[in-house]
């Protein structure tokens, strides 16, 4: 008699991975256009929408990059050290100076304009001042050296932002050096959040004995916060179709995304399969992806709806792989693939092929100083514990079936994720 794998009709049909699965929906949502103009002191976080054009070569002007002495490449030392006269002496901030006299050196320090026809500086470390209060200058310094040209970093009109980037300090830092104030940013992306289950009470109010407090709304609209989105906290719908139905219908309309956890799995009393089925339609609600394995995606309203599982370890590794980059698409934001850091395993582990899987690994250096993981003791993936102590994720793709000790692994820290 044929056998049927348990996988294949258990849950309806072949599960999808995980690249399949974001590709399917981060192709097919609309990037938000409208767009709102932030100043640089809120702008961190923000997906710009506009390329920015250098309005002004980086640096502005050619000054040194040291505190020293400009001399013309014409006077430059060649084989012995030589000994020139002062004369001038140039600040950050003074304005251009007189030319520099042939066969002279000025003094000047870090960031000031340099003198017309000074084209080299020394460090100062590398001169002497000789008895007469001339400076020495050593023979073998390179034409150019110490000096930052204008345009050197950045010329003018040169696009230094791009549409889609989502703005870093080190980005602010870019749109103030070109003197800009606001930014053009895509407005924030808006979030509805629920949680779902019976068993669960929102912290602050009553819990019964029956009862653990919701933890993982608070983790998801954590990240979604870091992920510049502007989020509605819709607390927790109980197990039952009708009202999670209504629930979802009803936010649809204002939201840009709907995002749930808990209740996708098989079991009686998983309903949000069914709740969206009967006011949207579903698209998918298994993934190769452990811990996670069950994720729904739907659309309700043309709103997508992403329901994530219950677990609260499935939960933060599928909103990083799942909704991170449906989050990203919605906002038009260039794609940020999560790139995993070799590093060396110190664990042994056995795996499933055809499913991808998240290690939650601890961070060490080995004996030889090499950095190498080792792995949470256990594997439950609703300890809450092996998140907080741990300090990131091995992944293992779909071929892969084990990992030894000393093999390569890919880590992805947790500061990295978000
Ligand atoms: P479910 O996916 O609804 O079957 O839930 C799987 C497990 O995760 C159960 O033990 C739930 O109690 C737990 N769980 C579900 N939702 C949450 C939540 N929001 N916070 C913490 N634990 C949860
Ligand atoms: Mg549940």
């Amino acid at each position: 008699m044929a056998q049927l794998s348990d996988d294949c009709f258990a849950f309806g049909g072949p599960m999808m991975s995980v690249d399949e699965a974001v590709g399917l929906i981060t192709t097919r949502v609309n990037a938000i256009v409208d767009l709102e103009t932030v100043g640089l002191v809120d702008a961190d976080g923000r997906v710009l929408a506009r390329d920015i054009a250098a309005p002004l070569p980086l640096p502005p002007f050619t000054n040194s990059a040291v505190d020293g002495y400009a001399v013309r490449n014409a006077d430059l030392p060649q084989a012995a050290e030589q000994a020139f006269p002062l004369h001038g002496r140039i600040q950050a901030g003074s304005l251009a100076q007189a030319p520099i006299k042939p066969g002279h050196t000025a003094r000047i320090f870090t960031g000031a304009p340099m003198p017309l026809g000074a084209e080299t500086v020394f460090m100062q470390e590398d001169v002497r001042i000789d008895d007469s209060g001339r400076i020495v200058l050593p023979p073998g310094l390179k034409p150019g050296a110490n000096v930052r040209p204008a345009g050197e970093d950045i010329p003018k009109g040169q696009v230094a932002l791009r549409a889609g980037q989502r703005l870093r300090p080190q980005h602010i830092a870019l749109a103030a050096a070109f003197g800009l104030v606001r930014l053009d940013v895509v407005r924030r992306i808006r979030v509805a959040v629920f949680s779902t289950g019976d068993e669960l009470a929102s912290p602050g109010e009553p819990r019964a004995t029956s009862q653990l407090f919701d933890s993982n709304r608070f983790m998801l609209m954590a990240m979604l916060r870091r992920l510049g989105c502007e989020v509605s906290d819709l607390g927790i719908l109980r197990d039952e179709r009708t009202s999670l139905a209504s629930g979802l219908k009803e936010v649809a309309g204002a939201h840009d995304l709907i995002l749930t956890t808990g209740g996708v799995s098989t079991g009686e009393e998983d309903h949000v399969k069914a709740a969206v089925e009967s006011v949207g339609s579903l698209v998918l609600w298994r993934m190769a992806i452990k811990p996670g394995r069950p994720v729904a995606m739907g659309i309700i309203g043309g709103t997508p709806l992403i329901g994530l599982p219950g677990n609260p370890v499935a939960s933060f590794v599928t909103f990083v792989h799942v909704v991170r980059p449906t989050v990203l698409a919605l906002a038009g934001a260039l794609p940020e693939p999560l790139v995993p850091i070799p590093v060396r395993a110190a664990f042994t582990y056995r795996k499933k092929e055809g499913r991808r899987e998240y290690v939650r690994v601890f961070l060490r250096k080995g004996q030889d100083g090499a950095l190498e993981v080792t792995k949470f003791p256990r594997e439950g993936a609703g300890l809450l514990s092996s998140l907080v102590e741990t300090d990131g994720l091995v992944e293992l793709g779909e071929a892969v079936t084990g990992v030894e000790p000393g093999q390569s692994v890919g880590f992805l820290p947790y500061a990295g994720l978000i």
